[in-house]
């Protein structure tokens, strides 16, 4: 084994000779993480964190039957995929059981960012086009060709440009987003947001030019757990098909279970992709990912002449975990369980919402939940600092991580492993519940200071001060109730 080394030793080798654009979590004090197991993850000193964050470590960190098919192949043979191999094929043969007809043929890869990358490589090829339609805020890859498709990168100050063939639609966001059910509360919101997708193909088709592909997620993830409005990818891909081009769904986040009432969360709308890309759960840590397409369009990228060689895509050992991720999906019911745990958190965290002001929104499905924190509930006003301030207090005080994201990093995101279970959800709603309290509460403090500050410089009345120090004392009452509830649970 490596030389142990202290935290201070760690982050200076790190300093010096890792990229600092690779950026850690909990910047200001990162954690220094030495081993995983279940949904739990250890530091250097034994410190167990509840790990709400790594959708990767899908079954588990470290599930022993992971690690066994892994070593088991690796101590047999791991080479390259032009030769046969077992492994390959039933892998193949058991992530399309789990697609619709006429998704059937896979090309293995290493990465969500080669998954996306391939995608495109396959539409644009199969149309014989170039432009792609992406939704705004969206993130698919760190490779130059798919971080042309992320705005979530490109729209970052000191991001590169937007090619002119790369067309952006709104995100999906019926709370925060262009479209919301404040504003069009009776409409067809699903119908709205697929006009300018819609909108961007007529314009391509009378440019002569068409569109290749439509690439999104099923559900938003780095656009702040995203949930886009009944029928929305229904009438996108009637537009993008109208136009001639092909309908890419990003799961490398959100497939495998996660969403709990299916496997994959394109089922959620009814649709059928014409290329679906997958990645992160399916090695559960270990690199390995999928394309998976249709005869059709993998037969039109074998009529190129060009041969498709990956030198580790679907090498035997990351389809030997890839196969026993999978078998554990099944075998443990983590999918039913998803949508259990799922349902639980949703109900209590809407609870809590009709408990505290700066919560906004609370969405999800299965596994999969965001909540929004704002600073006015009307205005539905982003409160990036309170999001902020709440994953650092949560790692901190409680140990458990939790993650911030959204076009103003003020949602907070859960993305547990899947065999998160009832006591863990509890564990994270009473951490939650202190944090929220804690909150408001010095929210109020500072609201009151500044009432009490303005009234001194004679510029508010008596009255003011009255009104504050009165919202004071009920809250105050309020949060007397509820850390009593908490030591009560
Ligand atoms: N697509 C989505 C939706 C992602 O979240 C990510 C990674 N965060 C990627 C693609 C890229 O995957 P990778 O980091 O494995 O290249």
């Amino acid at each position: 084994a490596s030389q142990q080394l202290s935290k201070s030793d760690t982050i200076k080798l790190r300093n010096k000779h890792i990229g600092q654009a690779c950026q850690l979590f909990y910047r200001s004090d990162p954690l220094k993480i030495v081993r995983g197991q279940g949904q739990y993850m250890f530091d250097e000193e034994g410190t167990r964190y509840l790990d709400c964050i790594n959708n990767v470590a899908h079954v588990g960190h470290c599930h022993p039957e992971v690690v066994r098919a892994g070593a088991l192949q690796m101590a047999t043979i791991s080479t390259n995929n032009r030769f046969l191999h077992d492994e390959l094929v039933q892998c193949a043969r058991t992530l399309t059981s789990k697609m619709p007809a006429p998704l059937s043929v896979c090309f293995f890869v290493n990465s969500g960012s080669e998954a996306n990358d391939l995608a495109l490589r396959l539409a644009r090829n199969y149309t014989k086009r170039l432009d792609v339609i992406t939704l705004d805020h969206a993130y698919h890859g760190h490779l130059q060709s798919v971080m042309e498709i992320s705005p979530y990168k490109f729209n970052q100050p000191g991001g590169e440009q937007k090619p002119e063939y790369v067309h952006v639609a709104p995100c999906p966001d019926i709370y925060g987003g262009q479209f919301t059910d404040k504003l069009h509360p009776n409409a067809d919101l699903g119908a709205l947001y697929a006009q300018p997708i819609a909108d961007i193909c007529e314009r391509q088709q009378a440019k002569g030019q068409g569109v290749a592909a439509f690439i999104a997620e099923s559900l938003q993830s780095c656009g702040g757990q995203i949930l886009p409005p009944a029928g929305y990818f229904q009438a996108a891909y009637n537009a993008v098909h109208r136009a001639g081009g092909l309908c890419i769904a990003d799961e490398v986040q959100v497939g495998f279970g996660r969403v709990g009432s299916h496997y994959w969360a394109f089922e959620t709308q009814g649709v059928v992709p014409d290329i679906v890309s997958v990645a992160k759960p399916m090695g559960n840590g270990h690199p390995v990912g999928a394309v998976v397409t249709t005869p059709e369009i993998a037969q039109a990228f074998y009529d190129t002449g060009v041969a498709y060689f990956n030198t580790y895509g679907g090498n035997p050992v990351s389809c030997a975990i890839a196969n026993a991720v999978m078998r554990i999906i099944d075998e443990e019911g983590l999918q039913q369980n998803a949508h259990q745990l799922g349902e639980y958190l949703l109900r209590e965290c809407s609870q809590l919402k009709q408990e505290f002001e700066c919560i906004g929104d609370v969405r999800g499905l299965g596994l999969f939940v965001g909540i929004e924190l704002v600073s006015d509930r009307e205005a539905r006003m982003p409160d990036t600092k309170a999001a902020h301030w709440v994953v650092n207090r949560m790692k901190q005080l409680h140990k458990v991580l939790v993650s911030s994201d959204g076009p103003n990093d003020n949602v907070i995101k859960l993305k547990p492993p899947m065999c998160f279970n009832h006591e863990n959800a509890d564990e994270f709603l009473l951490a939650f519940r202190e944090c929220l309290t804690t909150l408001t509460q010095e929210q109020l403090q500072q609201s009151a200071a500044a009432a009490a500050a303005a009234a001194s410089s004679a510029v508010t009345t008596n009255g003011v001060i009255a009104t504050a120090a009165d919202t004071l004392a009920n809250k105050t009452k309020m949060f007397e109730r509820q850390d009593r509830l908490i030591k009560s649970v």
